[in-house]
């Protein structure tokens, strides 16, 4: 047998060691990324399940049919809770031969498909409804469009960029977050090749109207995406009544919900679920052009870890409806508690009337400027006590109209737990920022430009495109990058633990004060630093 070069014990405990200097992901101090249902068995239970494929590769379902029967299994349960089962074209309209895919009324079976997370759910959907569209419209020129609010999330950006999709971006009202139907429709037309709504929004938890969206690209045979990614498997079984906002809506054609955000899974997995077998078709990518075996991919990977999906397979085993239920209820129950926490605090408002288990922050502009608090300066306060929010941007619209800067929270179901100590902490963190004017982007830019070699002038042409080394110094002159900033690996690279600084309200500050290319570009830069090739060393 090969020696190991090292114990394993030594192994693991490096990892261990690594592991200590994350965020927390249990106990509820971390209000993003993380979903912790409160129940060790149920973690213990999913990586079990996990172990159990390893070995296993989900690219041939045939091969190993475990992957085939617990995706099966898996996208039942989903299509069940999605009220997919019910065919709703089934004795109404829609159903005839011309609708061969699901389109118009809603007529056709629904499928589906387990993929490694949201952003794959999502690009996959864009990918199958423009090759609907183009399949229709042979040989046209057109680019297709997809129609979206602006609180659409960023994945579907990425989805128009990796697949030549236009994104039409429809503002919505700043104060509530919610899109308006007429607006929607005004952006209608024959190159529109897929709607997407949100159940709900990331960025302000609004549920997107989605019946009354339907009413309107159902007739016109335009596909609909409901993306439940964050919400779905919270609002399935949501304890107070909503709108109709999954599949029992005809004209929704299909819905994506991550089974590792509220279906507690570890990250890689989610599902897809697609009205009809025609469109579902579309999603997959076949060949046996080449001299090897023939592939044929329902997702985007090749060969495809089978572990996150035996997880969710046996989280559902485990929890079933009731589990779940009970499960959404505690996060329901801490997501009321949380808002009147900070309906409480003054100087700060909750944006509009969010669904599901989260919520975002904006300041209260009703208040005097000395009582108002910012929510950026507010999330800073918590995070030096302990309590991970998340800072959002605040974006200018295509109207003109703003949208705020907010602090995002997502509550799980040990956020329930966490209260007795999370809500005097808010408050806490509140009163330490009261009256403290937000960072002004434009000042820290101007202080920063005087810095640089080349002034402000140096900024200006930044923007115009940068290669890594001048991004790195950039950053470097910031304070955003640890060392020289501009030079080797060594010299160059941030340590994981340079990435953040203390307060994250001047970089947020920076990011809307910032030509978001040139943002965008230093960011790659600062991720890329961080994952910079460390010198591997032999013995
Ligand atoms: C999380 C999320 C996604 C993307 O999911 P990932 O699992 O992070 O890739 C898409 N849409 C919404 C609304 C989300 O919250």
């Amino acid at each position: 047998m090969t020696a190991f070069r090292r114990p394993p014990a030594d192994i693991l405990a490096d990892i261990e060691a690594l592991r200590a200097a994350d965020a927390p992901t249990h106990g509820g101090r971390v209000l993003s990324y993380v979903y912790d249902a409160g129940l060790p068995q149920l973690d213990a239970l999913a990586a079990d399940a996990a172990r159990l494929v390893q070995p296993v590769n989900g690219l041939d379902p045939t091969t190993f049919t475990s992957v085939a029967a617990m995706e099966s299994s898996v996208v039942g349960f989903a299509r069940r809770v999605f009220h997919g089962e019910d065919e709703p074209g089934a004795d109404g309209p829609g159903v005839d031969g011309a609708d061969r895919h699901g389109t118009a009324e809603g007529g056709g079976v629904v499928v589906g498909s387990v993929t490694s997370g949201g952003t794959e759910s999502c690009l996959l959907a864009v990918k199958t409804a423009r090759d609907v569209w183009r399949e229709a419209r042979l040989g046209t020129p057109r680019t297709p469009r997809i129609v979206a609010p602006t609180t659409v999330h960023a994945a579907f950006h990425k989805a128009a960029h990796y697949f030549g999709l236009a994104l039409d971006l429809v503002p919505v009202d700043p104060e509530t977050g919610a899109p308006s139907v007429a607006a929607i429709e005004e952006r209608l037309g024959d190159d529109v090749a897929l709607v997407v709504l949100s159940a709900p929004s990331y960025p302000f938890a609004s549920l997107d109207p989605i019946a009354d969206v339907a009413a309107i690209t159902g007739p016109r045979a335009i596909a609909l995406h409901v993306d439940a990614c964050i919400g779905g498997f919270a609002l399935a079984f949501w304890p107070h009544d909503l709108p109709a906002w999954d599949l029992a809506v005809p004209g929704v054609t299909s819905l994506s919900a991550d089974l590792h955000k509220y279906g507690y899974a570890p990250k890689g997995v989610s599902v897809l679920l697609t009205r009809g077998r025609d469109r579902q078709r579309h999603q997959y990518f076949a060949t046996t052009e080449w001299p090897g075996y023939p592939v044929v991919n329902a997702t985007m990977a090749g060969s495809r870890p089978a572990g996150p999906l035996a997880a969710a397979w046996a989280i559902i085993e485990a929890l079933g409806e009731p589990g779940f239920a009970e499960l959404t209820a505690r996060a329901a129950r801490a997501t009321t508690a949380l808002r009147d926490v900070v309906g409480g605090i003054d100087g700060l408002r909750v944006v509009g009337a969010p669904t599901g288990p989260l919520l975002a922050v904006a300041t209260d502009d009703e208040v005097p400027p000395d009582r108002r608090v910012d929510p950026h300066h507010w999330a800073d306060a918590a995070r030096a006590a302990g309590w991970h929010l998340q800072l959002q941007p605040g974006l200018q619209q295509s109207d003109g109209t703003r949208l705020p800067h907010t602090t995002h929270l997502t509550v799980t179901p040990v956020t329930e737990a966490a209260l007795p100590e999370l809500a005097p902490a808010l408050v806490a963190a509140a009163d330490a920022v009261r009256g403290v004017p937000r960072v002004d982007g434009a000042e820290v830019l101007a202080a920063m430009a005087a810095q640089l070699p080349g002034g402000a002038a140096a900024l200006a042409a930044a923007s115009d495109g940068l290669d890594s080394d001048a991004a790195a110094a950039l950053l470097g002159a910031f304070g955003l990058l640890g060392g020289s900033g501009a030079g080797d690996a060594d010299a160059g690279g941030a340590d994981a633990g340079d990435a953040l600084p203390d307060r994250l309200a001047p970089v947020l500050a920076l990011v809307e004060a910032l030509p978001a290319p040139l943002t965008e570009r230093l960011l790659v830069e600062l991720l890329a630093r961080v994952v910079e090739p460390r010198p591997f060393r032999p013995e």
